[in-house]
Parts: structure tokens; sequence; C-alpha cells
């Protein structure tokens, strides 16, 4: 078998080159890291439940109308996408206070917001993603206004969206990260939702214990990460009764 061109490689996610032009094949490790790569692990079966769980959201959001790179899932840890150029911004969408919000700002994790706030900090690994503003994001011309008014409309669909599908199963959103792609054709470029939406991605915590079902158990060391990324996709009704196949059981290792 031909081997296949790297494109990419992130923290969590390797970009290879797709069968056809304008396709990528998008593949889900198992690292983890936080703090901006200061705390580096591994949860088993990380990269086989986050291809699930963003495939499943991703169709989700397909259905009712939000663009998105996501062709279909290839394989455990493989989904084929459109190929799109990133805007490098990152969009977070926060219901709840919790996270950078909290500390930044003073206020207690699990405060509820008096409306849904968007954020955008600047994709830099070296600056460590800081928190801009748009004015900051046009100025610089990291995207156009016209993309803005897409990202901020799309953001907040999403999140309607998300909050719903993941209360319906149980779960608050508190809140999450998103990234956008320019999607080019012939006739014109289009703004879509790119890269994943999982655990990794989005702050969950249960309805009624408020255990939290997302990579802060990772970053905070509380144990029972694996577990609780199963859990999510076990609510969404996506994990078969079996477990993945390529699973060896929860671990994490530092
Ligand atoms: O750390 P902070 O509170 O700003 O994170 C807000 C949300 O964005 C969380 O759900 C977190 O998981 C997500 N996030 C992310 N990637 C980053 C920064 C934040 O997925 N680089």
């Amino acid at each position: 078998m031909a081997r296949r061109r790297k494109v990419y490689e992130g923290k969590a996610k390797i970009l290879y080159e797709g069968p056809e032009p304008g396709t990528l094949v998008q593949y889900f490790k198992d690292d983890a890291t936080a703090f901006n790569n200061q705390k580096i692990g591994q949860i088993t079966g990380k990269g086989v439940l986050n291809n699930r769980i963003s495939e499943y959201i991703m169709v989700r959001l397909g259905e009712v109308g939000i663009p998105t790179h996501f062709v279909r899932r290839l394989n455990m840890r493989e989904q084929l996408i459109r190929e799109v150029e990133i805007i490098p911004v990152e969009v977070i969408v926060r219901n709840v206070a919790a996270g950078s919000m909290s500390k930044r700002l003073g206020i207690a994790e699990g405060t509820a917001l008096p409306r849904s706030i968007v954020e955008f900090c600047y994709k830099s690994d070296e600056l460590g993603d800081p928190l801009v503003s748009e004015e900051h994001v046009t100025a610089f011309g990291w995207a156009t206004q016209a993309e803005i008014d897409d990202i901020m409309a799309l953001a907040l669909r999403i999140n309607d969206i998300l909050f719903g599908l993941f209360a319906g199963v149980g779960i608050r959103l508190i809140d999450f990260k998103i990234e956008f792609g320019r999607l080019y054709s012939e006739e014109d470029v289009r703004t879509v939702l790119a890269d994943e939406i999982s655990p990794d991605s989005c702050r969950l915590w249960d309805i009624k214990s408020n255990e939290k079902l997302d990579k802060d158990r990772f970053r905070r060391d509380l144990g029972g990460v694996a577990e609780a990324y199963q859990e999510v996709a076990r609510r969404l009704g996506i994990l078969p009764e079996s477990g993945p196949r390529d699973m060896k059981g929860p671990s994490v290792m530092q």
C-alpha cells in the first residue's frame, strides 16, 4: 500500500492527503496535552471515542444546515474531511463560567452567564492562544468582517443545537471551542465548521451531579478520563456494547 503523505500533525490529530483532490484524512490520536503543552499524556482509546463523538456531532449539525468539513467516518480512528484553509482564530462559546474566564474575571466556576458569550483567541502556540477582540481579528486580517459575521451567527446556532442535544442526554454544555475554515470552490468561498467537537474541546458536566465528563479530568488530575469520554459516547448512543475494538481499557500515562 502506498504511504500516505502527512499534511499536518497537531497535538491530538494528524492530517493526511485524502483519496481525492480537496479531501484530507483526519486521524485521531490518543495523545493529550494541556496548558499549552506543559502537561502531556495519553488517554488510551481517546482517539477512537473522539472520532465517533465528533462524527456524531458534525452529522447532527449538518442535518440542520450547519456547513461542516466532515464527509464520512472511514474507520475507528479516521474520518474523511474536505480540505479547508483554517481561519487562525479559536472561537469559544460559553454558557456557564469556568476555566480561563473564571480565572480572568474572578467568577466562580458553575455560575450561569447572563447570556451566551463568544470569545476569540488568536491561534498561536508560541503566544499561548491569547484572547483577542473582533477588532484584532479584522485589523490584522485573520478574518474579514463578513467571515466574522458568519462565524458569530454559526457559533451561536451551533451552541443552541449542542446545548439541546447534550441536555437531552443529561449533560450541561458549559463551554466549547470550535474552529472554522474557508472552503474554496470554483464559484465561491464558504465559511465552514472544521476541526473536531469532542470532550477534548468542550466542558460537559452531568446535569444532576455536576460531575465533569471532559478533558478537565485530565487537566486537573481527577482520574477516570477515558471513562468520562466513554460515558459521553454511551449517552449519545454511539458506543457499541462491547466498546471500541482497539481500546485496551482506560488508563492515563504521563
Ligand atoms: O481554558 P478555557 O476556559 O479558555 O477553555 C474554554 C473551552 O475551550 C473549554 O471547553 C476548552 O476545552 C476549550 N479549549 C480548547 N482548546 C484550547 C483552549 C480551550 O478546546 N486551546
